[in-house]
């Protein structure tokens, strides 16, 4: 068995938006982050998000990231009106 030892001040497992954000935010503050993920290389994540929180936006724009996250979504004129109905009648 092959070992190797890396050295690093941070070690993220998982390349998701958790794991991809805290990796940029420490880099942002000059820490040494190693991030490792079992994904293949540049095989795509699996989508799993339509709406992205105000405090997430909050955060992407602290970091620099807001306008190329909203630019990547829904264009800014589509419809996200949502309407909850308990009844109906036609
Ligand atoms: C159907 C669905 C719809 C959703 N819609 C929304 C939405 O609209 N808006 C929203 O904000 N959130 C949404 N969520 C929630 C959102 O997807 C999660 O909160 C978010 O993906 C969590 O991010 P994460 O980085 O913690 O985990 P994940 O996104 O699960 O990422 C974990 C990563 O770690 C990798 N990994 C796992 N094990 C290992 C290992 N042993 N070694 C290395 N790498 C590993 C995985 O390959 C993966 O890339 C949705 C979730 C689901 C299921």
């Amino acid at each position: 068995m092959m070992s190797e030892s890396v050295d690093m001040e941070v070690l993220i497992v998982g390349a998701g938006p958790v794991g991809l954000t805290l990796a940029i935010d420490l880099a942002w503050r000059g820490i040494d982050v190693t991030v490792v993920e079992t994904r293949a290389p540049a095989e795509p994540p699996e989508p799993k998000c339509n709406h992205v929180a105000a405090r997430t936006m909050e955060i992407f724009r602290r970091l620099g990231l807001a306008e190329k996250v909203r630019n990547s979504g829904l264009p800014a004129d589509y419809p996200h009106d949502i309407s909850y109905r308990t009844t109906f009648t036609g």
